[in-house]
């Protein structure tokens, strides 16, 4: 017996999103049903719906950046019980077996995590994610939402805030160390919150003064815009790490150039495009070039936990289902403050 669940669905990369409904399996033994409050619009969405990457299987419900409440759980389900606030990420399944897994590093799954929306789950089925009303995810992927932290800031930290947490903490972003942030959106901004949190040093590459202001009340000490060619000049071979979230072709040399004696920058943009830089980008300084994806499931609830102990959530403009395409438009124009989270309630 299954639920039907009313979606958001991405029918051609060409076509606004639209209403329809889609059909939710019973939880089996292990599995618990949610219904959904608020889901964060990551541009991770757009890039699928708009079939940036290859192999996007039309029609799609993208989102995962879930939050809500457990509404039916299988009898074997020992780690959230109903009306448990929770969240779901990225991935909602692994192999569970490959030493990445065994790592608590299943985004990183030998076998292939099994993403939350346009993935095939272990039923067989496309795998539709959290522009729905509910949905069912084995509990082992299910996240615990602390206590007193407001559910509709607390959806972009199952994407947002995890992408940018791994990486600060992988890296030893903390006390004494400078750390700047490129690009300052949904990721750009928990990164600032979360950097600043693990006490380093924060700045800012905008693409503009405009989010100055915004930057410094989030925890940035130093702000600059990369449209002015002296930033460049100015922050020459500044920084321990170097978080990049663009996902636009940039010059990655110029940004390369700020990074200190053994600095390193973390891709975690991912731009439709291939990037290409110089070899003496990094032979020159011994710096290194890196990527991060998302973080596991252990770390994901290490960095709620560290969130909530701090205070932190992400600023968010609540909008109605009717809204998503309109949002789509604002986040490909930077035009963000910061991130988007679409109330379930009106799908
Ligand atoms: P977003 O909200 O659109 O933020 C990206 C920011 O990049 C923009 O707000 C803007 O900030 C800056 N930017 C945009 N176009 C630019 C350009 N042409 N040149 C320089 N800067 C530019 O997007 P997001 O949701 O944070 O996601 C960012 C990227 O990360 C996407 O590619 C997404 O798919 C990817 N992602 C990766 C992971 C992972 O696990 N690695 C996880 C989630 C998302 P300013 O206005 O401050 O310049
Ligand atoms: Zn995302
Ligand atoms: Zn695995």
């Amino acid at each position: 017996m299954s639920t039907i669940a009313r979606a958001y669905l991405a029918t051609s990369a060409t076509s606004p999103l639209e209403p329809g409904v889609i059909e939710r399996r019973e939880p089996g033994e292990c599995e618990v049903r949610i219904a959904i409050g608020f889901v964060g619009i990551c541009h991770s969405d757009i890039h699928t719906a708009r079939g940036d990457w290859s192999g996007v299987k039309y029609p799609v419900v993208v989102g995962h950046e879930i939050v809500g409440v457990v509404e039916a759980a299988g009898s074997n389900v020992t780690r959230h019980a109903v009306g448990d606030r929770v969240g779901v990420g990225c991935f909602v399944d692994s192999c569970r077996n490959c030493e990445n897994c065994l790592a608590g590093e299943e985004q990183y799954c030998l076998a292939g995590s099994t993403s939350t929306y346009n993935s095939v789950g272990r039923d067989g089925l496309q795998t539709a994610g959290g522009y729905s009303t509910s949905i069912v995810v084995d509990e082992n992927y299910v996240l615990r939402i602390p206590d007193g932290m407001l559910l509709a800031a607390a959806a972009p930290l199952l994407c947002a805030g995890i992408t940018m947490y791994s990486p600060l903490r992988n890296w030893n972003a903390g006390p004494g160390k400078r750390v700047a942030i490129i690009g300052m959106g949904g990721l750009g901004h928990m990164g600032v919150k979360i950097a600043a949190a693990l006490g380093a040093e924060v700045t800012v590459l905008s693409q503009s003064l405009k989010k100055q202001e915004d930057a410094l009340r989030l925890g940035a000490q130093h702000y600059y815009a990369t449209s002015d060619p002296a930033t460049f000049e100015i922050l020459t071979s500044r920084f321990d790490l170097i978080i990049n979230t663009v996902s636009a072709d940039i010059n990655i040399d110029e940004y390369l150039s700020l990074l200190a004696l053994d600095g390193t920058m973390v891709l975690v943009g991912l731009p439709p495009k291939p990037l290409t830089h110089r070899a003496w980008s990094l032979v020159g300084f011994r710096r290194t070039l890196a990527g991060s994806k998302m973080g596991g499931i252990r770390q994901t609830q290490e960095m709620l936990d560290f969130c909530a102990a701090n205070g932190l959530g992400a600023e968010v403009e609540i909008i109605p289902a009717s809204k998503i395409n309109d949002a789509y438009e604002r986040v490909l124009a930077s035009d963000v403050r910061y991130r988007f989270v679409i109330d379930a309630g009106t799908f």
